[in-house]
């Protein structure tokens, strides 16, 4: 089996699915759909229904947050129903209106701490605030809990969530992007994931527009990259997901 712990289901297009849940089906792949917010959530829901490889997960990611912060209580019981959290956090640099920053940040503690309390994982995006991201989840205590996708801050900042033991998906750029190679070969094998992040993650490298297989070449990619096996790598993967609660 392998697993995709970081995509977007709904990112797809309508007359694709079909070929999407015939592709994961057929490729034994179990795949975590990441929310952007309520809506997003509520499709990656209904995608589930037909096709059952398809693991929905409440977040608001924080390209949603806008200058006010919503109230979010109204969301517990999506928060409580999913496996883990996701996806969620900080964006400094996609995301150019700094008046969203602030709101950014109450967003992302609030999910922090509701994860806190339900004792579940996170997905986190950490584009251009790797520090201040890793500073939040710290306070909380969170950092064994945390699922870093796609790193691609500094060293130093990478090297502050190895020591704190956060897992790490790493994605469709492995097989293209050198910094992805040198990231990955810094964390140690045990706290790799893989990751797919929707169609467009892999169309925004090499213009391929990516199917849920493309999970496959980035096992490939990372095993080749730290020199294992990959049934070993797909064991390690599994036991991982696991102990995250994504598989019962
Ligand atoms: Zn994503």
């Amino acid at each position: 089996m392998y697993i995709d712990f970081h995509t977007h289901i709904d990112f797809y297009k309508n007359e694709e699915l079909q070929k999407v849940y015939k592709d994961i089906e057929s490729n034994n792949i179990k795949v975590i759909s990441c929310a952007m917010d309520e809506a997003s959530y509520k499709n990656n829901m209904e995608f589930s229904k037909k096709c059952s490889n398809i693991i929905p997960t409440f977040g608001i990611h924080p390209w949603r947050v806008t200058d006010k912060v919503p109230n979010l209580d109204i969301y517990d019981d999506y928060i409580k129903n999913s496996k883990i959290i996701g996806e969620v956090g900080l964006d400094f640099h996609w995301v150019e209106d700094k008046y969203t920053y602030e709101p950014q940040i109450e967003v992302f503690k609030y999910f922090v701490r509701k994860a806190k309390e339900h004792d579940k994982y996170l997905n986190i995006h950490t584009k251009g605030a790797e520090g201040l991201v890793y500073d939040i989840l710290y306070k909380e205590d969170m950092l064994q809990k945390s699922i870093v996708h796609w790193y691609s801050g500094d060293i130093y900042d990478l090297k502050k969530f190895i020591d704190a033991n956060s897992l790490f998906t790493v994605s469709v750029d492995i097989n293209h992007c050198e910094k992805s190679k040198e990231i990955a070969k810094l964390i140690p094998v045990s706290n790799i994931l893989a990751e797919t992040d929707g169609p467009t993650a892999l169309e925004w490298i090499n213009g391929i527009y990516g199917m849920p297989s493309e999970i496959i070449n980035v096992y490939n990619g990372i095993c080749k990259v730290k020199n294992i096996n990959l049934d070993e790598f797909k064991d390690n993967i599994f036991e991982t997901a696991c102990k995250t609660g994504i598989i019962l």
